[in-house]
């Protein structure tokens, strides 16, 4: 990545940092650096202070070292999760502690990037978490055409009127929703709407799809080139939400 590309990406409303990095030399060259970009940048330089930080501020991202005196990179991670913060972080490891990163991962690191790392890379990485939406803060209501849903509810609303749907049905045609005519394999729609791809059959699939099918199709009005919504079967693929011209 050149500098050019990077100058492109600099960000339009300051993105605010924090490092936790107890190697000092390090530790500021990279605040330069990132400030350079655009970003704003606090530096703790041991677990016990970030952490402090970490907990008083809304940063917009943490870059976390896996190895510091008092209090280590993984045990301030579980801390700050389970505080419910939610912002997105990057581990930094020595190269080869193959062990830290994954259990940096499962102590809720979003990404890991080894020592030594070019810069570049760091900015890449930077980016790249920034722009993932955060996990807990979804969209309430999400419309498509005449059909609206309340995602905490959990309810759908077609041309106004409240559908009567069964929790596996609101959860299918959430998943539609959120993926407009984009065909959803039965593998897909069985992880993610039943959790569990081996333990339902394509069967319990389908009965659902049609279950739900014929609730569109009566809570809405056709003709005279009326848009409407429908569940339409992609042979051998799987399923997709799309709006056709009802006559
Ligand atoms: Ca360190």
């Amino acid at each position: 990545m050149d500098g050019k590309e990077s100058k492109n990406n600099r960000q339009e409303v300051s993105m605010w940092l924090l490092l936790i990095e107890d190697e000092v030399r390090l530790a500021d060259s990279l605040k330069a650096g990132l400030e350079e970009e655009g970003y704003l940048v606090d530096v703790a330089y041991n677990g016990v202070e970030g952490e402090a930080l970490a907990l008083a501020n809304a940063y917009d991202a943490l870059i976390v070292d896996w190895r510091l005196p008092d209090r280590d990179g993984k045990t301030v991670i579980v801390h700050l999760r389970a505080a419910g913060r939610q912002y997105p972080i990057l581990m930094l490891t020595a190269l080869g502690d193959l062990e830290h990163r994954v259990a940096g991962l499962d102590a809720g690191a979003d990404d890991y990037l080894a020592k030594p790392f070019k810069f570049e890379e760091l900015l890449a990485r930077l980016r790249a978490l920034l722009r993932r939406p955060p996990l807990v803060v979804q969209e309430q209501v999400v419309r498509l055409g005449s059909l609206e849903l309340d995602t905490r509810r959990r309810q759908a609303v077609l041309d106004g009127a409240p559908m009567d749907l069964r929790p596996k049905e609101y959860a299918l045609l959430e998943d539609l929703m959120r993926h407009p005519d984009e065909v959803l394999s039965r593998t897909v729609i069985a992880e993610r709407v039943w959790g569990d791809p081996f333990y339902v059959t394509d069967n319990v699939i389908d009965v659902t799809i049609s279950s739900l099918r014929q609730k569109l199709a009566s809570a809405q009005v056709g003709g005279n080139g009326r848009q409407v919504l429908r569940i339409e079967t992609v042979r051998g693929v799987g399923y997709r939400l799309t709006t056709v011209s009802a006559s």
